[in-house]
């Protein structure tokens, strides 16, 4: 094994632990967060409220009416019952009976309107509590989806790390202060060469530069980009 295989293998396992490190990252976020849940649970509160509102204007109303159609009654109870027999005031309780009807008439169509209205709101009601079930069940699954994802991306970068001491040691320890510095500036401190190319930056490497590297027992880096090269071999 050349020297550079150690420096490969230890920048692939840094590679996974960061990307599953990422990820539980991005997992640990998602945990919890309810997002549109409690929006959907504020449009309904938002129609429940607009329902006691229309169900409040209905008792007023109601009282309302039932008023004008005591009132009537006790009109009409003079009306036709004979005690009256003052003309005048005969007529002045007609037009009192007159007057409460007109009143009254417009309550009741509003009544009317009120029950329509009532309906339709607690149809759509209905219709928002089973959306918000639906989508609390599969809220539900995904979480539990995304709880397992995690304990799985945590195993691995615990797996990694343990890896990472082992790789460590078949490392040339005077390899490691370059791996270290180029990993921080860069993200990746070792570019693998193909066809005589290095892959991070893409410059052409000359035959002496790749024959070097081939040999893989000292710290060859590219001269575009600075990372180490690592040039395969089968
Ligand atoms: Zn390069």
């Amino acid at each position: 094994m050349r020297k550079i295989d150690a420096v490969w293998s230890l920048q692939d396992i840094d590679s996974r632990a960061e990307a599953a490190l990422t990820t539980a990252e991005q997992l640990r976020s998602q945990i919890g967060v309810r997002g549109a849940l409690d929006e959907r649970e504020a449009e309904i509160q938002l129609a429940e409220a607009a329902l006691r509102v229309l169900a409040a204007e209905q008792r007023d109303l109601e009282l309302k009416a039932e008023e004008r159609r005591a009132k009537i009654a006790t009109d009409e109870g003079k009306l036709y019952g004979g005690r009256v027999t003052n003309p005048k005031e005969l007529q002045d309780i007609e037009h009192e009976v007159a007057q409460d009807r007109r009143q009254l008439s417009p309550i009741e169509d509003r009544l009317l309107e009120i029950l329509d209205e009532s309906e339709t709101a607690s149809e759509q009601i209905r219709r928002l509590q089973s959306a918000l079930a639906a989508a609390t069940r599969s809220w539900e699954q995904e979480q539990e989806l995304a709880r397992a994802r995690l304990a799985s991306a945590e195993s691995t970068v615990r797996e990694l790390q343990e890896g990472r001491g082992t790789a460590l040691k078949a490392i040339d320890p005077a390899f490691l202060p370059s791996y270290e510095t180029l990993r921080r500036q860069k993200g990746t401190a070792v570019a693998r060469v193909g066809q005589r190319t290095c892959q991070a930056c893409r410059v052409t490497l000359t035959p002496v530069q790749e024959q070097r590297a081939r040999q893989g027992n000292d710290l060859i880096m590219c001269h575009s980009c600075g990372r180490i090269l690592f040039v395969p071999i089968r």
